[in-house]
């Protein structure tokens, strides 16, 4: 690693604007309670980073010297999570849960096991000091820790200055960093994103040379991050910015990324950034939707048959890759061929059925958000949002008469 801080940088109380007001009243049951036996503990990573950000953390964690199994007797609510990464989750109300890890340190090559499919698991499970532990961390940002001892901030790796200087800057080299783990290539594109940061260029220069890598990361891996980008509102300039730097044909093998490909994504993450929930099969099927149009353009003399298949070439080769379940990737595809039929038009064949789908809204509402791409199809979004508002009645099954009852034949008895 690069030439390490020789001391960490202390800010006292006075000097930070972390208050225990902002910190979840859980959390600092579980600091004070480890604090109070004699352990350290500190708020760690993204919340330490958001606090002083004067953003709303997504989360708390806590890291501690304690070892799992110190935590278990401290904590009568503690559940030891996870065969190879050992956690401890303390349980509250609500189902609520706080997440506490003993420091870890990066191990040194003589302890690595021989098989290099366990080094990921392996690295993560050796215990360290609080300082190792801030230097196996991505970016200077994330390794800050406050300490509830004295409400202090600790920096080890100059965090607080590349906050200050709204900076993402790897710990040690990048390129070591992501062959380590390349998957910390898309975190940096994703935290300069969320937070309006630059990016060290020694991290863009190691992307440009280690791009490929990301294709060998776990896929469930890959596939969390990518939701993460939607979640956080942006997926649209993370994927632009892979695009931009050659890495999408190694992210997303599948995925073109064309302009209004990723135009289409903008609009998704303004829509959550109003409150809009996202959900996997809609992110699926946003990321396909340009591809498939091409593939498939509406006409009334393409059968709908066809467009299903069309939808399933292009969406099971992601699904299968990534391991998403049934549901979600035949709920992507309706999503696609619902985007068919409206942009056909309307008075197609079963059209008073497809009205009445429970896809259908979801399709109409990702269709909506394509045709702000495509202003040629604002006439049809506006024909079908009037025909949805007042959907027609359900058809009536043809009317009986009264039953009649039918004369039996006398019957005649034989012999
Ligand atoms: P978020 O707001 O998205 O939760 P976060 O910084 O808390 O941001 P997490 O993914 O929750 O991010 O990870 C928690 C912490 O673990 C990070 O702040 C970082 O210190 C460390 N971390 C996470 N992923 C990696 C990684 N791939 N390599 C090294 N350290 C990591
Ligand atoms: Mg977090």
């Amino acid at each position: 690693m690069s030439e390490k801080q020789p001391e960490p940088i202390i800010l006292p109380r006075g000097q930070h604007s972390i208050s225990r007001q902002q910190v979840d009243e859980d959390t600092l049951k579980v600091l004070y309670r480890l604090h109070r036996n004699g352990q350290l503990a500190y708020l760690v990573g993204g919340s330490v980073r958001d606090l002083l950000l004067g953003r709303q953390p997504k989360d708390f964690d806590v890291g501690t010297d304690a070892t799992p199994a110190q935590m278990r007797r401290l904590f009568r609510n503690c559940f030891l999570v996870g065969k190879r990464f050992r956690l401890a989750h303390i349980r509250f109300k609500d189902n609520k849960v706080i997440e506490v890890a003993t420091f870890r340190r990066h191990p040194s090559e003589e302890e690595l096991p021989d098989d290099p499919d366990e080094h990921f698991h392996f690295v993560q499970n050796v215990f360290g000091t609080p300082r190792e532990d801030a230097y196996r961390r991505d970016f200077t940002i994330n390794a800050l820790f406050y300490n509830i001892a004295d409400f202090s901030v600790i920096d080890h790796v100059g965090g607080l200055e590349d906050l200050h200087a709204k900076r993402i800057r790897m710990i040690g080299d990048p390129l070591v960093r992501f062959e380590e783990d390349p998957v910390r290539m898309l975190r940096a594109l994703e935290f300069a994103a969320r937070l309006d940061f630059s990016i060290d260029p020694a991290i863009l220069d190691a992307i440009q040379k280690k791009k490929e890598l990301i294709a060998t990361a776990a896929p469930a891996r890959i596939r969390e991050e990518i939701m993460e980008l939607y979640r956080h509102k942006v997926a649209g300039p993370v994927l632009k910015q892979c695009r931009e730097l050659d890495m999408l044909p190694h992210l997303l093998a599948g995925y073109p990324g064309t302009d209004e490909s990723i135009e289409l994504i903008c609009k998704i993450d303004q829509r959550t950034a109003s409150g809009v929930l996202i959900e996997e099969s809609f992110a699926i099927a946003a990321l396909y939707l340009r591809l498939f149009m091409d593939s498939c353009p509406p006409s009334p003399q393409v059968h709908i048959t066809e467009a299903l298949h069309k939808a399933n070439e292009i969406i099971i080769p992601h699904c299968r890759y990534f391991s998403i379940a049934q549901g979600i990737r035949h709920q992507a595809r309706e999503l696609l061929v619902g985007c068919f039929r409206l942009s056909r038009g309307r008075g197609m064949r079963g059209e008073r059925r497809f009205l009445q789908h429970p896809f259908t809204p979801q399709a109409m509402e990702l269709f909506r958000l394509w045709a702000e791409v495509r202003p040629d199809l604002a006439p049809q979004v506006k024909e079908w949002q009037r025909a949805l508002q007042s959907p027609p009645a359900p058809k009536q099954p043809p009317r009986r008469g009264p039953r009649r009852r039918r004369k039996r034949k006398p019957t005649t008895k034989i012999g």
